[in-house]
């Protein structure tokens, strides 16, 4: 028999998620973001999933795009850094791509083709155009957005969506948020334009920031998007994790456990060894007290995160044995508790879950 570690995806989670949030998000319509593996979920089975109850897909780059379309997933896909290069543009040509451009050399390399006839009624050159409203990261100046409209009329369309991405939503403090917001919509709101704001957290916490379209991520894969607890969030684990206890020792008083002695037992301690480590994307700075969950309980790391294992005090649970399962996040111990314990957050932990840990699909 195989190692007996894997990660279940829920995909009826998924759709359940994505229901909840579809009705919050009403009117708005939605867009289903698959990037990055579909936050490590597997782009494929997800699209499949949620095709039929989203707008568009969003993705981060063309490559991202190309393997949807290779695999036959039809609906509009957003590219959500824009095209890196003009042949990027020329690559997605066939791809029914919508193309969220933020810097000036996009928009130039969209005019040039469009005045070599690169566009034509069955072709449409489609963007969105993304504003800086205090993330700094990406986005023109808000300044810019007039002259912009002006300079590129022929751009725009009625595909053209205004939109943005805010800081700070996910905080309980809305102020910077609404900052960010007010200068956006004070400035995108004077053009008879789609807008486009919301993501996950903000689709929830921030009702005015709807808008035409909101972009969800996190949310969908079962996490709460927000940096505080939230109890009134009626999502589904999708990303459940799970390994099993390979070994089972005694360590007496004053021993310590694993790499570099970081746990040493205050008293005699049992310690299950469990299949899993730092290289199927745990992560190896996880420290002694991290929580998982066996036989109905939590249990506490203790030792280093190693390569292909992990050390857990279960000197507590009332029955122990080798093969028991061990959940390190999913439906019995929310992903987030165990981001907040380790000092990040649930999308790294999911993003980064490693090709060495097979994927088993409910719902498909
Ligand atoms: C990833 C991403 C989202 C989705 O964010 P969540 O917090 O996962 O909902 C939305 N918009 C943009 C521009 C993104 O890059």
């Amino acid at each position: 028999m195989s190692r007996p570690t894997a990660v279940t995806i829920d995909l009826n989670a998924i759709a359940h998620n994505l229901q909840v949030l579809s009705d919050i998000a009403s009117p708005s319509k939605v867009v289903g973001v698959v990037k990055a593996d579909a936050y490590g979920n597997g782009v494929i089975e997800v699209a499949r999933k949620i095709a039929d109850g989203v707008s568009m897909l969003a993705v981060a780059f063309l490559s991202e795009a190309q393997e949807l379309r290779e695999y036959g997933i039809t609906k509009p896909i957003l590219v959500l850094q824009g095209p890196h290069s003009q042949q990027d543009i020329i690559d997605g040509a066939e791809l029914n791509l919508t193309w969220m451009v933020h810097t000036h050399w996009q928009l130039k390399a969209f005019e040039q083709l469009q005045q070599d006839n690169f566009y034509n009624a069955s072709k449409a050159c489609k963007l969105w155009l993304k504003f800086d409203s205090g993330m700094h990261r990406l986005g023109f100046a808000l300044n810019e957005l007039s002259d912009i409209l002006n300079n590129y009329e022929a751009l725009v369309n009625q595909h053209t969506v205004l939109t943005t991405h805010l800081a700070r939503a996910d905080e309980r403090d809305k102020s910077n948020a609404h900052e960010q917001f007010s200068a956006f919509i004070s400035i995108a709101n004077k053009h008879n334009l789609s807008l486009s704001i919301a993501n996950s957290a903000t689709n929830i916490d921030y009702p005015e920031a709807r808008q035409s379209y909101v972009r969800l991520g996190i949310a969908m894969y079962g996490a709460n998007p927000f940096e505080f607890k939230r109890q009134d969030l009626s999502l589904k684990a999708v990303n459940i994790l799970e390994s099993q206890i390979i070994a089972l020792r005694e360590v007496a008083s004053g021993e310590s456990v694993g790499y570099g002695g970081t746990f040493t037992a205050q008293t005699n301690t049992k310690i299950a060894t469990v299949a899993i480590g730092y290289a199927d994307g745990y992560p190896r700075h996880a420290a002694n007290g991290t929580p998982a969950w066996c036989n109905g309980k939590l249990i506490y790391l203790a030792g280093r995160v190693s390569m292909d294992m992990l050390t857990f005090d279960v000197s507590h649970l009332d029955e122990v044995n080798i093969g028991d399962t061990v959940q390190l996040w999913g439906d019995k111990l929310p992903i987030n508790k165990v981001a907040d314990a380790i000092g990040t957050i649930s999308y790294e932990l999911m993003t980064r879950l490693s090709k060495r840990v097979p994927r088993h699909y409910l719902g498909n």
